[in-house]
C-alpha cells in the first residue's frame, strides 16, 4: 500500500453552513432525512463501515430514496470525502440502537461511513473473501479480536489516508458542535453490528478527542506508545509521526490501566458529585480505558462508569496482532 500525504488536505477542512468544504471533499445529496435535529444536537458521533465495495457503491445506496438509508459522510480509501446530508439534518444510519439511555442514535449524532468491506473469511489460497466476494490480500487485513466476539478474525484494513481524515473530520465536528459522545455502530447495537470493527482505531480517537482538553491529555497522549507502564506527566508527543502509526498502535492492543488504590468508587460521571455505580474497584484489578476527560477515566470492566484516573496506573496490553 502507498501511503498518501494527506495531512496538507486533512488540515485544511472547514464547516460552512452545515457543510464540509476542502480538498477531496464533494457533495451528493440524499433524500433519506427526518429533517433538522432539534437544537443543541447532534452531540454524539457514530462511526461505520459500509461493507461495500467501493466508494461510489455505498454513496449510491444512500443517496436512493428506496433504500431508507444514509449518513451524513462517507470517506474512501485515498481519504476521498462525500458529504450526502448537512451537518444539521438527522440522517438514517444508526437503526435500532441504544446508548447510555438513550434509544434511536440517529436524532442525535452524526454519521461517519468509512469505505471497507468489513470481516473476511480466509479461503484455501491464503487470501480472505469478503461477504460479496470480494479477495484481498493479506497485507490490506487485520487479524484481531472484536469486542463483542470471543476470538480473533479477519478484518479489511483501512487506509492511513483515511484514518488520518477521519480523526480531522471528527476534529473539526467536535469544535463545531456539542459532541461528547463518539461511538461504533457495533457499541449502540451490539446485537446486530460489528462496525467499525477492531481494525478502526475507535479508542483513540475517543482519547484524542474527547480527552484532550485538561493534563489529563499528556497521559492520553502517551497511552499509544510501547512502555509498559506509564505514569502522567510524560512529555506530550502531538507529531505527525504519531499520527502516522495511528493504525499499528491499534494493533498493539487496547489501552489497559490496573487499580493503584486499596479501593476504588465507580461513578456515573467525571467528578465527585456524580453518583456511586455498582460495586467499587480494588487494588491490582484490570480495567479498560474508554476515554479521559477533566482527570476522569471512563473505564470498562462488565459495566462502565468514572473513577478518579489519578488512582489508575496506565499499562499497555500487548494483545495479539496477527
Ligand atoms: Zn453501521
Amino acid at each position: 500500500m502507498t501511503f498518501q500525504h494527506h495531512h496538507g488536505s486533512s488540515q485544511h477542512l472547514a464547516i460552512a453552513d452545515h457543510l464540509l468544504k476542502g480538498e477531496d471533499v464533494s457533495f451528493i445529496p440524499s433524500p433519506n432525512t427526518s429533517g433538522a435535529f432539534p437544537s443543541g444536537l447532534p452531540d454524539t458521533i457514530v462511526i461505520h463501515f459500509t461493507a461495500g465495495s467501493s466508494l461510489s457503491s455505498s454513496v449510491n445506496v444512500m443517496t436512493n430514496a428506496d433504500n431508507k438509508v444514509s449518513a451524513h459522510m462517507a470517506i474512501g480509501r485515498s481519504g476521498e470525502m462525500v458529504q450526502m446530508l448537512p451537518f444539521n439534518k438527522i440522517a438514517w444510519h444508526a437503526g435500532k440502537s441504544f446508548w447510555k439511555g438513550r434509544t434511536g442514535l440517529n436524532k442525535y449524532a452524526i454519521g461517519i461511513e468509512l469505505d471497507n468491506a468489513g470481516q473476511l473469511t480466509a479461503n484455501d489460497e491464503g487470501e480472505y473473501m469478503s461477504w460479496f466476494g470480494g479477495v484481498y490480500k493479506s497485507k490490506n487485513v487485520f487479524k484481531g479480536v472484536h469486542r463483542n466476539q470471543p476470538s480473533p478474525s479477519y478484518w479489511h484494513r483501512y487506509t492511513e489516508a483515511q484514518i488520518m481524515r477521519t480523526f480531522a473530520l471528527c476534529q473539526l465536528l467536535c469544535q463545531h458542535y456539542n459532541i461528547h459522545t463518539i461511538v461504533g455502530h457495533e457499541e449502540i447495537a451490539p446485537e446486530r453490528k460489528v462496525d467499525p470493527g477492531p481494525a478502526f482505531p475507535l479508542d483513540k480517537l475517543r482519547m484524542r478527542l474527547l480527552g484532550n482538553t485538561t493534563s489529563a491529555s499528556d497521559l492520553a497522549m502517551e497511552m499509544g506508545s510501547e512502555s509498559t507502564a506509564m505514569t502522567h506527566g510524560n512529555q506530550r508527543s502531538d507529531t505527525a509521526a504519531e499520527d502516522i502509526s495511528l493504525q499499528e498502535e491499534q494493533e498493539q492492543g487496547a489501552v489497559q490501566a490496573v487499580v493503584s488504590a486499596n479501593k476504588l468508587n465507580v461513578r456515573s460521571g467525571p467528578g465527585t458529585h456524580f453518583a456511586k455505580q455498582g460495586a467499587a474497584l480494588y487494588a491490582g484489578e484490570k480495567v479498560t480505558v474508554l476515554s479521559v476527560r477533566d482527570g476522569w477515566a471512563n473505564v470498562a470492566r462488565t459495566s462502565t462508569g468514572w473513577v478518579s484516573e489519578s488512582y489508575l496506573a496506565m499499562v499497555e496490553d500487548a494483545k495479539e496482532s496477527k
